[in-house]
């Protein structure tokens, strides 16, 4: 399934290998740390924020120790 923005606002059901996502809505969420934009069902917009500030927490974390090492 492919979400534009014009599915926000959508309620969906989604049913995967792993298990159905009832009732799901269609959200647009973005990175505030480098603006990057995700369409699709609040469970996976959860996904996306999570890894994102994962991401960037790793960047951080390098970038705190290359410092500490200059
Ligand atoms: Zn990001």
């Amino acid at each position: 399934m492919e979400y534009t923005e014009e599915n926000i606002g959508d309620i969906v059901d989604i049913k995967t290998d792993s298990g159905s996502y009832l009732q799901e809505r269609i959200v647009m969420v973005y990175c505030e740390l480098c603006s990057a934009n995700f369409i699709g069902p609040i469970n996976r917009a959860g996904a996306f924020l999570a890894r994102h500030d994962a991401f960037h927490q790793w960047e951080f974390k390098i970038e705190t120790r290359k410092d500490m090492i200059a």
